[in-house]
This record gives structure tokens, sequence and C-alpha cells, in this order.
């Protein structure tokens, strides 16, 4: 091997092919180029490969997707996208100093959710309202304050993993409780819980299963009934209801139906409720929710700014009647999802078909609800097309199925439609050498 590392350009020299460019990232670049050139050989073009490196080095990680998936509170998506109101507030409140916690009135010290925890109460007519980082820091935050050296008693039919290792048994240690597993795992008694009461007991934990659906001889008990039999030994009724319902449905109580049942403490998620940022939503008894407030963790898990311009907007526009965008994708029909789905498939060529589908709410909300709509399947070489989807300039996620890619349009906002049909071509145009 004649050594070719003695034959590599200077940096200065590489630098003076790109001096539009800035000396920072243009020397951190070349620096770049130059160590894989000692390890893998010299680039053919030592100025192009300087200006992908730059290209490379400053494109963000994080960027925007298109969710072709039909699932439309996508955990590993984001969950929800904004709606016009909420990203112009963020964007807003981004750029600038805010009253975060200064009364313009006053010019005293303001209250961080003076915004949201009245626009809450008022929602679901309860005496508090708290909002934190999300629903997991909720309920910590809850057993923290509420339960910690004492006892909980849960059902083991909710004792369930939310994902991303969220185990209510494991919360529960984790916030120096103890917990007391009542019942079976498919029925569970009013009485059971009565039974497992003790001196130590300081909460009744009642969990929503979210992801999964039991089915058969069931039984949970009343919530009202939980409620009392907490209140008259002294007890606090904690309810984590994860998505919650924005209304009672049925077998689904709503969140004010929660809270009116008796429950001193209900934990939701922003996000999956309201299709709106990431959030965790605490409401009810005034009592219970000031320990919370004063306790340490409280300043751990508090929202930021951002969040809570958008958390704002997004109450403002459900209180004003607006439509969030997820209700939008929820309340796609069948018949307009064909439409589009069919033109999609028109331009996109022989490859593609119509098919029906079946969307999904998703966020571990009603894990047994199906949603008919239509989508679009492109045969063959599914694997390397979903790949090229994702990785392609504007990324595409999509479903494979029995070996052919399934693009879904109901979490497909029609104003990405073009973007979708242009980077299906091109990810299929960029296929055929190899075919
Ligand atoms: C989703 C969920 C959580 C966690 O909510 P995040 O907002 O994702 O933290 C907690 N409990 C239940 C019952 C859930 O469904």
């Amino acid at each position: 091997m004649s050594d070719f590392r003695s034959q590599l350009p200077a940096v200065h020299v590489l630098l003076a092919k790109v001096q539009d460019l800035p000396h920072a990232a243009a020397l951190a670049a070349a620096r770049a180029v130059l160590n894989k050139a000692r390890r893998e050989g010299p680039a053919g073009d030592w100025e192009a490969a300087i200006r992908d490196e730059v290209q490379t080095a400053t494109a963000p990680h994080l960027r925007r997707v298109i969710n072709a998936t039909g699932v439309v509170l996508h955990t590993n998506l984001g969950r929800a996208p904004l709606s016009a109101r909420a990203a112009a507030a963020v964007a807003e409140v981004a750029s600038g100093y805010s009253n975060l916690e200064l009364d313009l009135e006053s010019g005293a010290r303001g209250e961080r959710l003076a915004g949201v925890a009245p626009r809450l109460q008022r929602m679901f007519d309860v005496e508090g309202a708290l909002a934190v980082n999300n629903c997991a820091a909720a309920v910590l935050l809850a057993l923290s304050a509420l339960a910690a050296g004492k006892e909980v008693i849960v059902s083991r039919g909710e004792l369930v993993e939310i994902g991303g290792s969220f185990r209510i048994p494991d919360v529960i240690t984790s916030c120096g409780a103890r917990l007391v597993e009542v019942g079976t795992t498919n029925r569970t008694r009013v009485a059971d819980y009565e039974r497992a009461i003790t001196a130590e007991t300081a909460v009744i934990l009642r969990v929503h299963p979210s992801n999964f659906h039991v089915e058969g001889f069931t039984e949970a008990a009343d919530r009202a009934e939980l409620a009392a039999l907490a209140h008259r030994r002294g007890l606090l009724y904690v309810d984590d209801l994860g998505s919650g319902a924005r209304e009672d449905r049925p077998g689904e109580p709503g969140v004010a139906t929660v809270a009116r049942a008796g429950a001193d403490v209900v934990c939701f998620s922003g996000d999956k409720l309201f299709g709106g940022p990431q959030a965790g939503i605490v409401i009810g008894r005034a009592a219970p929710l000031a320990r919370m407030r004063k306790h340490p963790l409280y300043r751990a898990l508090r929202l930021d700014r951002l969040v809570l311009a958008a958390l704002e907007a997004t109450l403002i526009g459900i209180e004003a009647g607006e439509e969030l965008p997820v209700d939008t994708m929820l309340g796609h029909t069948e018949k307009t999802l064909r439409t589009r789905a069919a033109s999609l498939a028109a331009a996109i060529g022989p490859r593609a078909s119509l098919i029906a589908a079946n969307g999904l709410p998703g966020g571990g909300s009603l894990p047994a609800v199906r949603l008919q709509g239509a989508a679009v399947a492109i045969a063959g070489h599914a694997t390397q097309l979903v790949r090229a989807l994702r990785t392609g300039p504007h990324a595409v996620v999509a479903r494979v199925e029995n070996e052919t890619v399934i693009l879904d349009l109901r979490t497909v906002q029609p104003s990405e439609d073009q973007t979708l049909c242009n980077a299906v071509i091109a990810a299929i145009a960029a296929q055929k050498p190899t075919q």
C-alpha cells in the first residue's frame, strides 16, 4: 500500500474551496472529511464531501415526518399534531420573554398555571387543577405526595405496564409507598378493597388498563362506591385514567364523570385527551392537590413556557368549540379517505392499489376500537421501500403487512398529500436499479 495518507491535502487547501461557508463549520467538516479519508481513502470530490459533511452536521435529528400509519395518537411520532392556534402560541412565546411567573396587573410574582388551571377547573367542574410533564409524572407526583411511607391498594387487574417501562407496581415502590394487591386479574369488588384497608393505608388507586382489554367474566369496582369507601375510612381515592374521555361513552366514563363520582385526584394525559402538547393533567379536590403542589417533585416535573403556551391555546380552542387536528383525523369518513387514497394510488402507478384499512386511535385509548378507512397498498420490495420512505428528504412512516407497504391516509393531513405522493414516487424510482 503506497501511503496515500501522506498525499492527503492540507486543511487550509480544503478550506480554500469552501470560503463561502462559515469558518467554524467548514473547519470541523474539513477535519471530519480528512479523518474519514485516512481510514477509507481519499474523497473523489473534496469540496462536495465537505459540503455534505456540513449539511449532515447542521441537520437536526428531530424533524417533521408524515404519519401514514393510521395510528392517530402515535407515541413514537409525538402523539398529537398541535392546532394552528397552539403552534402559533408556542412560536410567539418562544422567541421572547413572557409573563411566565409574573402577574402583569400587580407586578408581583404570578402563578405559572394561571392560564391553564382555571380553564381545567371550569371544563371539568372541579376544585383544583395542576399540569405537569406527562401523565406518568402526574401519577408519580400524586403517590409521592399522598402515599409515601404508606400503603396503596390496587386491583390485580390494574397492575399494568404502560410502555417505556412505566409499570404500576414499580411506580408505587419508587414513590416510597407499599403496594397492596387485591382481587383477581378479571374480577375485583369493593369488598376486596375494604378488607385490605389497614391503619397504614393512604390511597385507593384505580388505573385504566389502557392498552389491553379483558373480555368475558369481568368485574371492576364502581367508582362512586370506591370513593365513598375511601372517604368513610379517611383515605384518598386516586384515579389514573391515562387517556381519559372528554365525554361519557358506553363503558368509558368521561373525566368529569369520574371526578363527580368522588375521586380526590384524577390524572390523565394532556396529549392523549386533548390532542395537545405532552402534558400530565391532575384535577380534583383542592386539599390533595395543594399537597402535590407543595411537594418538591412538583418543581422537577413542572411545565416550561413552551408547553404551557401550547396547552393553554389548546384549551382555549376547545372552549371556543374549535376542532383539533386529532379530532379531524378521528372523524374522517371512509368515503373521503377512499377518494384521497384512490387519487394517490392513481398518481403512484401500477404497483399501487386502493384497499380498505383500519385506523387506530392509539395512545392506549380505546384499545378495542378500529376506525374504518382507506389506504394505498404498494406491492413488492416492502422492506426496502419503507426504509427509503423513512429516510427520504420528507420522512414518511408507513406500515408493512404481508410484504406490502400500506399508506393509511387517516393520519396524513390533506395538506401533506402532495408531499407524500412525491416522496413515494421518488422512493419507488430510487428502487428501480436494484429490482
Ligand atoms: C398513557 C398512560 C400513562 C402515561 O401517560 P404519559 O402521558 O405518556 O406519561 C399513565 N397511565 C395510564 C393509565 C396511561 O394510559
